[in-house]
């Protein structure tokens, strides 16, 4: 099977904000999502949405210098994880990466491209990319079930606009 992508145009936060909210039912059972994008894209934005539509209270804060954030959100585990300033992807084996993409949590993962080699395969990547001031997403979903979630994404998306 060969994975398949979608864009998605973003004209405002809010709208970034809105989108990924429509993640969040579908991610319940743990998932690994990779970010890509430049400093500023929404990566961080986006993690936010997703995680306030989870029903997690309270600040997101950029996980930059900790490397991951962790979320307990009722019975489902989140990592958020921004490996920007990852300089040694060994840092990582320190950190006991390999536990935190046990069966159930979700893992979203900003600058996944830093660690590579280490982390869990994605079942969906994002890239996000800075157009005329607003921003478009690329969602790539790569194995079936991921296709269904972005397929009713998009449905959800195009209805609400
Ligand atoms: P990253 O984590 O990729 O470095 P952040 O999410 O921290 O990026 O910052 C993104 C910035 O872009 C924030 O200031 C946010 O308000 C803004 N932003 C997010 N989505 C959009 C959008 N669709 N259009 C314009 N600005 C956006
Ligand atoms: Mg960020």
């Amino acid at each position: 099977m060969t994975a398949q992508s979608y864009i998605f145009h973003l004209a405002d936060e809010a709208a970034t904000l809105a989108l990924a909210a429509l993640f969040a039912p579908h991610l319940r059972n743990g998932a690994v999502v990779y970010l890509h994008g430049d400093l500023g894209a929404g990566k961080t934005t986006f993690s936010r949405g997703l995680l306030q539509a989870m029903g997690h209270q309270g600040n997101v804060k950029s996980p930059t210098y900790t490397l991951v954030e962790p979320y307990s959100i009722g019975d489902q585990q989140v990592f958020h994880f921004d490996l920007y300033r990852l300089r040694d992807p060994e840092e990582l084996e320190f950190m006991g990466i390999r536990d935190y993409f046990a069966n159930g949590n979700l893992c979203l993962i900003e600058w996944p491209e830093r660690g590579y080699g280490l982390l869990a395969d994605a079942d969906l990547q994002l890239q996000l990319q800075i157009y005329q001031e607003q921003r478009q997403l690329r969602v790539t979903a790569n194995h079936t079930e991921a296709m269904l979630w972005m397929d009713a994404i998009k449905r959800d998306w195009e209805q609400a606009q």
